[in-house]
């Protein structure tokens, strides 16, 4: 289509596949029945893309491949500094093609272009990280003196099956890929169907930095389908999943009848609370990024704020203001701030919720698609003022632009409100009180808690949700525990 400018068009990144194929034991193959699936880009919602629909017997073919690399090939048995020395290749590729990469991201998921580039960047950074701490790894040794030594050992524990979402897709697949590849397991990824096109890109930045055939394998396809096949499968030890709540339910009950390991980074519905001492100004350019920012599909989007009744109405009001000069613009271009959502589907899903909210809270800013964007999966940054804690916008993880505020007028109202909803993933509390700010992160249900600080973490530190929010701890040395055997080796003296 050649009408330029029209916003409906998408930059279309030069040398584009028109395909894509799973990558089982070294080769990239299609689905043995020849099945495929659409993608659409989410600025025309065009299919550019047909990507290879896995069934259950392309699953067993990539778990058999994955499993022969495991038992029979180098990579288990390599040292850590062997197979680090791989990771951090690995990470160089990626650094190297960050553009390229962002630019098949921004395009493929509609996140904003300069969102993606970061994304891209942690991306590396996953790699390196867990290819110097699996060298910098030490295991506990205990004696009893003139009588018994015992010791840990750690072994890989075999094929991981890795599960993945759409809203940061390649980040969150190197994310699983870093720690279960560093520990000596072999791997079978399934990326989320919507946004398949940068996962296909891991093959060939793997062959280049010299991964042994077979360690990576990758089949695209259906969650019900190619996803519950891994699940369920007898020879896939360990299942790590980020995704909805409801979907690691099912994930959870699917598993159980071979009791396999499984880590669940699960969804969100994070409180940011606001107390009147806080320096207003920060706290509100910190939660306007906070749920604005990847188009609000963040798992960790602040997406309730809470804030304290002296303060609200100034707060709501720099608030909406702000939230009005966020710039919604085409993926591709580097002033955009918030980008085209993942789906029509989706698109959907967040207008719905935007329409309840109309009728559950008072609208502030946005509502609906933005002025100029007539087409595309655009959704204009919403405000709702004045919601209760019963609202279903209030309640629900939407996953888009949409904000709720809420306001409190004692700690342990603003703490109530914060715990009361099924979720517990991030909290973000903005107060120049120190003892309040310790107080209140260790009452809130929060995996993980921000204080007056943007959502900025360590590779190191834990990250894992409470309540709906997930199951186990990934980050530093917990994930290497995930995906790791501890035998105890006991030795009398
Ligand atoms: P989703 O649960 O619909 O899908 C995630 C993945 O699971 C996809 O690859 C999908 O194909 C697969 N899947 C779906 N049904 C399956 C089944 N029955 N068996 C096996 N696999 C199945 O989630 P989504 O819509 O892709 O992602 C958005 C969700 O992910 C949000 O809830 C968000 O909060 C959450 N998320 C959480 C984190 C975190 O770290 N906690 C990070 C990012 C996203």
């Amino acid at each position: 289509d050649d009408r330029p400018g029209a916003p409906a068009e998408a930059h279309v990144p030069a040398d584009l596949p028109d395909r894509v194929r799973h990558h089982i034991g070294g080769e990239d193959v299609d689905s043995t029945d020849g099945g495929t699936f659409d993608v659409l880009d989410p600025v025309s919602n065009r299919t550019y893309l047909r990507a290879a629909r896995g069934t259950a017997a392309d699953v067993d073919r990539a778990v058999a491949a994955a499993r022969r690399a495991f038992e029979e090939g180098p990579w288990p048995r390599m040292l850590p500094r062997e197979r680090s020395r791989v990771l951090h290749r690995v990470a160089d590729v990626v650094e190297s093609r960050d553009a390229r990469l962002a630019e098949l991201e921004s395009f493929d998921s509609g996140l904003p272009i300069t969102q993606a580039l970061g994304q891209a960047r942690r991306a590396a950074e996953n790699f390196r990280f867990f290819a110097d701490l699996v060298v910098a790894q030490a295991d506990d040794a205990f004696k009893v003196p003139g009588r018994q030594l015992n010791y840990v050992n750690r072994k890989p524990i075999g094929v991981a099956g890795l599960i993945t979402p759409w809203n940061t897709p390649f980040m969150l697949e190197s994310w699983k890929l870093g720690p279960a590849l560093a520990t000596g397991n072999t791997v079978v990824l399934k990326p989320a169907e919507f946004t398949p096109l940068s996962a296909s890109l891991w093959a060939g930045i793997f062959a280049e930095a010299g991964l042994p055939t077979g360690v990576f394998n990758l089949v695209h396809g259906i969650g019900e389908e190619a996803g519950d096949a891994l699940v369920r499968h007898p020879d896939v030890p360990l299942i790590s999943f980020t995704g909805e709540s409801r979907t690691g339910q099912l994930i959870f009950a699917n598993a159980a009848p071979h009791l396999k390991g499984l880590s669940m980074e699960l969804g969100g519905k994070s409180p940011a609370v606001v107390f009147a001492d806080a320096d207003l100004e920060a706290a509100v350019d910190a939660t306007i990024f906070g749920v604005f920012s990847l188009n609000g599909e963040r798992c960790t989007a602040g997406s309730r704020i809470l804030v304290e009744r002296s303060v609200y109405d100034e707060f709501v009001e720099r608030y909406a203001a702000q939230a009005r000069r966020v710039v919604v613009g085409p993926p591709h271009d580097p002033a955009t701030e918030v980008g085209a959502l993942v789906h029509p589907d989706h698109v959907d899903k967040v207008m719905s919720y935007v329409e309840i909210g109309k009728t559950e809270g008072r609208l502030v800013a946005g509502g609906g698609r933005p002025d100029g964007f007539p087409t595309g999966n655009y959704v204009a940054p919403t405000v709702f003022a004045d919601v209760p804690p019963d609202a279903r916008i209030f309640q629900e993880e939407i996953f888009g632009p949409v904000v709720a505020i809420t306001p409190f007028d004692t700690e342990a109202e603003a703490l109530a409100l914060a715990n009361g909803v099924r979720y517990g993933l991030a909290a973000y509390v903005w107060t120049n009180d120190l003892r309040r700010a310790h107080t209140f992160a260790h009452g809130v249900d929060a995996g993980m808690v921000w204080l007056n600080s943007n959502n900025v973490r360590d590779l190191r530190t834990p990250f894992g949700g409470v309540k709906a929010s997930g199951l186990g701890h990934e980050g530093g040395y917990r994930s290497i525990d995930f995906y790791t055997h501890q035998q105890a080796v006991h030795v009398t003296l």
